[in-house]
């Protein structure tokens, strides 16, 4: 398909993930994270999935709205009751603290008291956090392990001890009374149900509120501790900011993603998934001390499922158990530029990154630290960021919708490649756009419109002689200075990698200038050399020639297929390429801005004539007396040399001139 849709790729240079080579690049850059000690393995609390059965990493949350309930439960200390209000009664049992903000003059008295946790009556001790928000619930919140991601932080932060309650596979543990067994969700209810039987729910409120959800299966995310593998990214994250600073960012507005992101950052990166498919870990645990080795460079790529590690550990013993955690793949496409460079050609920092706005924080980001800590450098100089297409609105188009009708393989076979692609760069720059296949029209449309003005051309250009340069006519000056001017404000905008603006420019040039008007001025010209002279439709070819080949080489990497068609047919004789693609932009050095000047007086003279005649329901074909000419005084001889065109184009028996102060053609 990417073929099909005239891609110009370098297809050798493809590689797979999975492929030997690359699984031998991330284990190495593994290894070498390691040695760095920026890659370490931890027992701590994770995000996992308890659907998928894994760890995750904080940049494939999502948030999800749920309905639920805030229940205010009675904690006791010394007599006194403090309410606490949580959605998730069933860690209950999983309580390790109460906190208050220090500011909270209505529990001043209770810090550093004990707290009786109802239903299960042990005690836990209460203390101060400023995260504790003043006004949310009753100021009073409970620690459990884990309800989120700041539980989990007080925890560490305080030593707090670790109560098991929620199992990989989301299960209630076993041990944990009333609701061991359960599934969170029956467990939850159970817990309200007992608490209100013994009249220690003091009441339920209604809420719907955001909670985190793994980005792949919607399900809700826990936090339960595990040993898993992590790339240290919150120590150097000035560094990480700095470097958003030091790209190019197009659009600029997309730094500004970024930058939250790394700001919000609360874990370090965890890179192991407990999956089956995937990059293995090049890692294996000691028996009998639990310590990591690792595997020898020359034995990469490695399963350690499938190959023993042969060394003996410092503690004399001989036997490992394999690590069975796979690399999260992001810490394999995070790595693109170190793979790109597996041929022994140096080529960090590349010129540009493009991709979609929703992996700024996955694929930007980690390929921004891998690069850094890889090579010192930063992985590229620019990055530009794509919006969606989108069915409608916020809807994805994807293959499991009924909307697979916009399979991209059946729309290029019915509308053609460049329909496809002319649609396509019609989308602003990091901006969603929607699609659907009647938009396809206006591509197909336009492409016709380019064959027949193409051809309408080329047979007034058979008998052309390139070799000298003929005097050219002021209107044929102005329609190359307008192609060149139309060439370097494309130019800029394609720096700029704005796709879209700069083919509105290029659809100015060809629709309005080039096809309205200049065709339909000099047509006479080149038809009846008898009238207008040899030398003037000589100047009409040369500067049609100039125009119709510059537009077609702007719009070849727009719709690559008519351009290089329309190119064979007539102008590979001349130019001594064997293809369009081959050919380069012309460089234009500075445009005659008068001759500019002198188009747009012409286009607004020409556009007043053509009002008048269809306000009269007159044919464009009828005779008039007179066309007016409203331009400044010094635009006047240039109109006087193009008397004879003007005459024709406008079937008016004279021209009459009506002169303005510089600088201001406003029609009158
Ligand atoms: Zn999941
Ligand atoms: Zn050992």
């Amino acid at each position: 398909m990417w073929r099909s849709l005239g891609f110009s790729v370098d297809w050798s240079l493809q590689y797979e993930t999975i492929s030997p080579a690359v699984r031998k690049i991330s284990q190495e850059l593994f290894l070498e994270l390691v040695k760095q000690k920026k890659a370490y393995s931890k027992e701590s609390p994770v995000l996992w999935c308890t659907e998928c059965q894994t760890s995750i990493a904080q940049a494939e949350l999502d948030t999800k709205d749920i309905d639920s309930t805030f229940n205010y439960i009675p904690f006791t200390v010394d007599g006194d009751i403090i309410e606490v209000a949580t959605t998730r009664p069933e860690l209950l049992y999983g309580c390790v603290c109460l906190f208050v903000n220090p500011e909270d003059k209505r529990y001043s008295k209770f810090i550093g008291k004990s707290a009786r946790v109802p239903l299960y009556n042990y005690n836990i001790p209460i203390m101060t956090d400023k995260k504790v928000s003043l006004d949310k619930g009753t100021g009073a919140v409970m620690c459990a392990t884990f309800g989120d991601s700041t539980d989990a932080e007080w925890t560490e932060e305080y030593s707090l001890p670790y109560r098991k309650i929620i199992l990989p596979d989301g299960f209630i543990d076993k041990s944990v009374p009333f609701i061991g067994g359960m599934k969170t969700t029956a467990a939850r209810k159970e817990i309200i149900r007992l608490l209100f039987e013994k009249g220690l729910l003091i009441k339920s409120e209604s809420i719907t509120h955001t909670v985190a959800v793994h980005e792949r299966c919607g399900k809700e995310i826990e936090i339960i501790p595990s040993r898993q593998w992590y790339i240290d990214i919150l120590f150097e994250k000035e560094r990480f900011l700095k470097a958003a600073d030091e790209i190019n960012w197009y659009p600029e507005q997309m730094k500004n993603r970024y930058i939250a992101w790394v700001t919000n950052l609360k874990w370090d990166w965890c890179i192991s998934r407990q999956r089956y498919f995937g990059i293995p870990f090049p890692v294996w645990y000691c028996k009998g001390c639990g310590k990591a080795v690792f595997a020898d460079p020359d034995q990469l790529p490695v399963n350690p499922l499938e190959t023993e590690y042969n060394g003996k550990c410092e503690c004399g013993c001989r036997e490992y158990v394999p690590e069975s955690a796979v690399f999260d793949t992001w810490a394999t496409s995070s790595i693109t530029p170190q793979i790109n460079e597996r041929f022994g050609i140096p080529l960090v920092p590349m010129s540009m990154r493009a991709q979609a706005h929703e992996i700024i924080r996955t694929w930007t980001f980690y390929t921004i630290v891998r690069s850094l800590y890889h090579t010192g450098k930063l992985p590229w100089k620019d990055i530009m960021i794509s919006g969606f297409v989108l069915a409608k609105k916020g809807e994805k188009i994807s293959k499991s919708k009924s909307n697979s009708d916009f399979a991209p393989a059946k729309l290029i076979a019915d509308n053609s490649a460049d329909a496809m692609r002319y649609w396509a760069a019609s989308a602003r720059l990091g901006t969603d756009t929607f699609f659907s296949p009647d938009d396809l029209s206006a591509s197909k449309r336009f492409i016709t419109k380019l064959w027949n003005a193409s051809k309408f051309a080329i047979s007034h250009l058979q008998n052309i002689d390139l070799s000298k340069i003929p005097e050219l006519l002021p209107i044929d000056k102005w329609i190359m200075a307008r192609t060149d001017d139309a060439i370097i404000e494309a130019t800029e905008l394609l720096n700029e990698y704005e796709i879209g603006s700069a083919r509105h420019e290029i659809d100015e040039l060809f629709w309005k200038d080039f096809c309205d008007n200049y065709v339909e001025i000099v047509k006479e010209r080149l038809y009846r050399p008898d009238i207008h002279g040899e030398e003037e439709r000589k100047s009409g070819q040369y500067a049609l020639y100039y125009a119709l080949i510059n537009i077609i080489k702007l719009y070849a990497v727009y719709v690559p297929h008519i351009t290089e068609y329309i190119y064979q047919e007539f102008f590979r004789q001349y130019e001594n390429k064997a293809s369009i693609h081959l050919l380069l932009w012309e460089k234009p050095n500075g445009i005659d801005t008068e001759l500019l000047e002198f188009g747009d007086a012409l286009k607004s003279s020409i556009a007043e004539m053509r009002k008048y005649k269809s306000e009269n329901k007159l044919s464009m074909r009828t005779q008039i007396e007179a066309m007016k000419i409203i331009a400044p005084e010094k635009l006047i001889p240039l109109f006087k040399k193009s008397e004879k065109d003007l005459l024709a184009c406008s079937m008016a028996k004279s021209l009459i001139y009506v002169t303005l102060p510089e600088k201001d053609t406003r029609p009158l």
